[in-house]
């Protein structure tokens, strides 16, 4: 499924797409909705390459793209992307392969000064939310953060019965979905200190993040018609990162028998840009079942999937408190892991979710749930990493420790693909703050 957009010998004439360790690479190319400073004021769609954005509505003025490409392009450059991700893998894929040319070293000098005459710097760019989500799904599907969390809520059998048969998920919330770089309040709500205690009502006190992907849909489908696995991946438009932010103490007393409500529902944070799947194609790698497990049922399995469908996205999240930011220091590091060591692909998440007949619409975001590694230090959550609260976690850069997140710490997730062969393909950063709760004169 490679093409010459993925060749990592073609460079581009935009300074910094070659930099080391740059994620907007010419072979990148991630969608995002931003507002220019200066311009016009109103969002429109765009593409980031090296420190530069491209101001698609201007681009498709340009007289520079071609059909099916130019056309792409006017429903790109709309305010959302749920347009875009309407129209389906071609559409995606003209545009991305005229871009890639327009952009190349191989363009000439006449071009080079139309396209850069829609360039701005990403510094001179505030960031939108890139989609209208208006249905969000948060699946659970890594194994070793069910172990883990399981084992901090005493459970007997860490791993629920159900979990290596089915992608686990719930319906989550639409409307508190922001982009990085927004801050929230610590949600107020009730927890209980102990078994039988009776609840008490204020500000969470084990506040935490969770380090996920996730994924948009395209085209949509019709309700009573589910998607087979075979032909999900083409209904995936592309990812990004998302923290779902939860707060532990008021999930674990309310999801007793339903799933999670209010420890979850006050705040999501994703990523500016949408990274498209077929930039990702290099770095797909073999989906893998250990043998003693229980194998996929058959409307969950496809050849396809199983040599291809898992990603290897190498991510991280760090943690900057107020004290890292008094010393003028950056955060720490607190976790890093892969992508790859889910127990369920993206594509078997869409196929469970329509299974039974459900419908699903453009730009409906699917989270991939926390994404832990099989290692201790690879969690992607405070509650594993300090074992519930038992282990504080250390900040070096300030000697402060961490069991569960404070007022004024910020968390950042970062994501990004290297294998040698390749250029490097990343997904920038998802950045939320934590805001004091709200004093509400209540008890
Ligand atoms: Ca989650």
């Amino acid at each position: 499924m490679l093409n010459f957009t993925h060749d990592p010998a073609t460079k581009s004439w935009v300074p910094g797409a070659q930099s080391p360790g740059c994620d907007f690479t010419l072979q990148n190319l991630p969608l995002g909705v931003f507002v220019p400073e200066g311009r016009d004021p109103h969002p429109r769609g765009g593409i980031a390459i090296g420190d530069q954005v491209i101001d698609l509505a201007c681009l498709a003025a340009s007289g520079l793209l071609a059909e099916p490409a130019a056309a792409a392009c006017r429903v790109a450059a709309d305010s959302t992307l749920n347009a875009f991700m309407a129209m389906g893998k071609a559409s995606w894929q003209a545009l991305r392969h005229e871009v890639f040319k327009l952009l190349s070293s191989g363009a000439d000098g006449k071009t080079q000064e139309q396209v850069r005459g829609c360039m701005l710097p990403l510094s001179r760019a505030t960031m939108k939310m890139p989609v209208d989500v208006r249905n969000y799904t948060d699946f659970y599907t890594s194994l070793h953060h069910a172990v883990n969390v399981g084992r901090v809520m005493g459970r007997e059998n860490p791993l629920t019965r159900n979990f290596q048969w089915l992608p686990i998920a719930y319906h989550g919330r639409a409307s508190s979905i922001v982009v990085s770089g927004t801050g929230f309040r610590r949600p107020n709500g009730q927890s209980t200190a102990a078994d039988r205690a009776p609840p008490a009502f204020g500000p969470c006190q084990k506040l935490d993040f969770e380090l996920e992907m996730g994924f948009f849909v395209g085209p949509g489908s019709t309700l009573g018609e589910p998607v087979p696995l075979s032909q999900a991946r083409d209904r995936i438009f592309g990812m990004c990162l998302l923290n779902d932010w939860s707060a532990r103490d008021h999930q674990f007393w309310e999801m007793d028998p339903l799933g999670p409500f209010l420890g979850k529902n006050f705040c999501t944070s994703i990523s500016p840009w949408i990274v498209s799947m077929e930039a990702l194609e290099p770095y797909r790698v073999a989906f893998d079942r250990p043998a003693g497990d229980p194998q996929p049922l058959p409307y969950l399995e496809d050849a396809a999937d199983r040599a291809s469908g898992s990603l290897d996205v190498q991510l991280e999240v760090s943690l900057q408190s107020r004290r890292h930011r008094a010393l003028n220091v950056p955060g720490d590091r607190i976790t890093a892991t892969s992508f790859r060591h889910q127990y369920w692909t993206v594509a078997q998440m869409l196929t469970q979710h329509t299974i039974g007949g459900c419908d699903l619409r453009s730009g409906d975001l699917m989270g991939t749930g926390t994404i832990s590694g099989p290692t201790p230090d690879q969690a992607g959550a405070m509650v594993e990493l300090s074992r519930g609260g038992a282990r504080s976690v250390p900040l070096p850069g300030t000697g402060e420790m961490r069991t569960f997140l404070e007022d004024g710490d910020s968390v950042t997730i970062k994501g990004w693909c290297e294998r040698p062969g390749f250029a490097r393909v990343g997904f920038g950063e998802c950045r939320g703050e934590v805001l004091p709760a709200l004093d509400l004169g209540v008890s």
